[in-house]
């Protein structure tokens, strides 16, 4: 695996690559610090059968005032060796001069509405830091697809969007998510709990699995479980950002909506970590 720091070098490795016919072009974007969910992208992406690119960037703008920026783990050479392992070809790791140049972004990439729900209202800036560097690496990379985790579902719906409303030409592919064996989504930042926050962790997949459960037999009330779900995730510990029921565009669900349609998700915090999960409720 070769691993670039600058645009300018990127591009030339995916033209050779291309003209060498090394393709589809997939890309696997991640902010490093790999566990078993950013290579379940990685095998994913192997699917496409042509040349696998992925990028390890923190991101800072898409850090609000006050969130872990600082913290964020950093482990670039442990990442070089999980990515290379897993039949990465190009990892593209560049540095906060190269991804903003001129310092402050001045060009943002903002998708209205989608941006300021769920998450968004409590992540002041969040998605469109997410958009602007999601949009900066498809015009550097230029991939054919995309990968991204439905772990985080908001991120994979307004990114499809942003994809969708600016014609980017890129197929944008969500997969599933990657969970510890008791059920907690796998995360960078599950390693901010202490032995007693993690094991009080589970109870929010179980919490999601259970309501996704009700809902799949036919029950219809979801404000009564959305409020019996946030009540029981309180008495664990978290304090509740949201739990909702949602469609799978992130509308609350309308009369009639397909019960295959409707995903169930949740953001709260223990201890100092945020942690969200979300489960479709046609999952079994
Ligand atoms: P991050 O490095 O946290 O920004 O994540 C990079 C990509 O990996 C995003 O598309 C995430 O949705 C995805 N991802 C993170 N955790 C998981 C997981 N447990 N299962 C599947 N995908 C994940």
């Amino acid at each position: 695996m070769q691993t670039v720091s600058r645009v300018a070098d990127l591009r030339r490795a995916i033209g050779t690559a291309r003209s060498s016919g090394r393709e589809p072009v997939a890309l696997v974007p991640t902010m490093g610090n790999l566990h078993a969910g950013h290579i379940a992208l990685v095998e994913a992406a192997h699917s496409a059968g042509g040349l696998i690119v992925a990028s390890v960037f923190v991101n800072p703008l898409q850090f609000a005032p006050g969130e872990d920026y600082e913290q964020y783990p950093r482990t670039l050479e442990i990442d070089q060796a999980k990515l290379a392992e897993a039949g990465v070809d190009l990892l593209f790791a560049p540095t906060e001069a190269e991804m903003y140049p001129n310092g402050d972004p001045g060009t943002r990439v903002r998708v209205e509405g989608l941006s300021d729900i769920l998450c968004g209202a409590y992540r002041a800036g969040h998605f469109d830091g997410v958009t602007t560097v999601v949009s900066k690496l498809f015009n550097q990379v230029a991939p054919d697809l995309a990968f991204f985790g439905e772990k985080d579902y908001q991120q994979l719906v307004v990114i499809r969007r942003m994809a969708a409303d600016l014609h980017m030409p890129v197929a944008v592919h969500g997969v599933p998510t990657m969970r510890e064996a008791d059920g907690l989504a796998t995360s960078s930042r599950n390693q901010y709990l202490d032995a007693d926050e993690r094991r009080a962790a589970p109870v929010l997949y179980a919490t999601l699995r259970s309501i996704a459960d009700r809902v799949a037999a036919g029950e219809s009330d979801f404000a009564a479980m959305a409020s019996e779900g946030r009540a029981r995730l309180t008495a664990a510990g978290f304090r509740m950002e949201y739990l909702e029921v949602r469609d799978a565009d992130l509308r609350p669900p309308a009369p009639g909506t397909e019960i295959g349609d409707l995903r169930v998700l949740a953001a709260g915090w223990l201890g100092r970590a945020r942690l969200i999960d979300n489960v479709p409720v046609s999952e079994k």
